[in-house]
């Protein structure tokens, strides 16, 4: 038997979430069984910690959308017991059993080889908030990044944090939204050059094209951010679309893409294909100083996690939450 925080659903409706022993035979069906070493805490987490947020298939469920452990066991030949691996996506920790306890049992198709350069505790540091802000850099560099400051939206959340500190290892300018400004020396030290207050542009749009002032944006916010950053970004310039930590709605026109001609990418790092989820990786290991990914990081355990999900949805978790299972 292990542990492993459990969400169970009441004949309410009510979802209750607690650290329960549960033993092997318990798993889902899946070709490798991994000895989980960390996992983490992201927005979807909260979502799934709590009532589910229309994410969760069925109850009781085991959240955590990542993980990095040592393969146990493995029907597939690609992976041997000992072998260090990675999981994001594939909607691990919503519709499948995840990260919150000791062992999972997953699809080898899942699974990434741990990259040189990190070890599992560092690639969970990273975990799918970072993950996403390299594939939101990658998209940014394919459609040119311009001569301007990048903006990071949400910045001192977990894509936030993690993007800050790799466009500024990269070269680039990086101006960092933030509603707290209690957070302005962490993201300087992240290699913010320019704290820009949330509430500068955190309003309905006025005019739908603004000064050029950005030369790319990575976006964890969406709504009315998303709406004005757009009319304010450099011509042929890019965004990055991540989350909806501030609204789903878009309440924008279509100028500053006609007149402006601004690329609005989608990132999904749910369903990456293998290739690309390894060269994000690869690009982890190389493009994020280990000593700023440090700074990111606040320690957590399983028991930590129902306060841990209510502070996510709250906006008020900063970096990224490394969660040690065996704890
Ligand atoms: P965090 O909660 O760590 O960060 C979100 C940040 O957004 C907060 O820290 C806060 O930053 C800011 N924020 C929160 N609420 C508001 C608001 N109402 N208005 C303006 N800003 C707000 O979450 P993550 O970084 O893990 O995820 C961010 C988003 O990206 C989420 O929506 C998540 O679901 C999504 N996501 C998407 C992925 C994908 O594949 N597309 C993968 C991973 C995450 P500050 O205090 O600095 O203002």
């Amino acid at each position: 038997m292990f542990n492993a925080l459990v969400v169970n659903k009441d004949d309410e409706g009510k979802t209750s979430a607690a650290v329960t022993q549960i033993g092997v035979e318990d798993l889902p069906e899946g070709e490798v069984t991994v000895a989980v070493e960390y996992s983490t805490v992201n927005y979807k987490d909260g979502l799934c910690i709590g009532p589910g947020g229309g994410l969760v298939r069925k109850y009781p469920h085991v959240p955590g959308i990542d993980f990095a452990g040592t393969v146990e066991a493995s029907e597939d030949d690609r992976y041997k017991p000992g072998d260090k691996v990675v999981l994001t996506g594939w909607r691990v920790g919503e519709a499948h059993w995840g990260g919150y306890a000791q062992k999972a049992r997953v699809k080898a198709d899942w699974l990434v080889p741990l990259p040189a350069g990190l070890d599992t505790r560092q690639a969970m540091a990273v975990g799918t908030a970072g993950f996403t802000a390299m594939l939101s850099v990658m998209a940014l560099e394919d459609h040119g990044i311009k001569s301007g400051p990048v903006l990071v939206t949400g910045a001192a959340g977990g894509v936030g944090s993690v993007a800050t500190a790799i466009l500024a290892n990269l070269g680039y300018k990086v101006a960092a939204v933030t509603g707290r400004p209690e957070t302005a020396e962490y993201l300087t030290g992240l290699g913010a050059t320019q704290i820009v207050a949330r509430e500068e542009i955190n309003e309905t749009v006025k005019r739908p094209l603004e000064g050029e002032t950005w030369g790319g944006c990575v976006d964890a916010v969406g709504g009315a951010m998303l709406a004005r950053v757009l009319g304010q970004m450099e011509y042929g310039a890019s965004v990055a679309a991540v989350g909806l930590a501030g609204g789903a709605g878009l309440p924008a026109t279509v100028i500053p893409f006609l007149l402006r001609g601004v690329n609005l990418l989608g990132i999904d790092s749910v369903m990456q294909p293998y290739d690309n989820r390894l060269r994000a990786w690869e690009r982890l290991a190389k493009d994020l100083p280990m000593d700023k990914l440090e700074a990111m990081v606040q320690p957590a355990t399983l028991s930590d996690l129902p306060q841990l999900g209510a502070d996510i949805l709250a906006g008020q978790v900063k970096g990224r939450v490394v969660v040690d299972v065996n704890a």
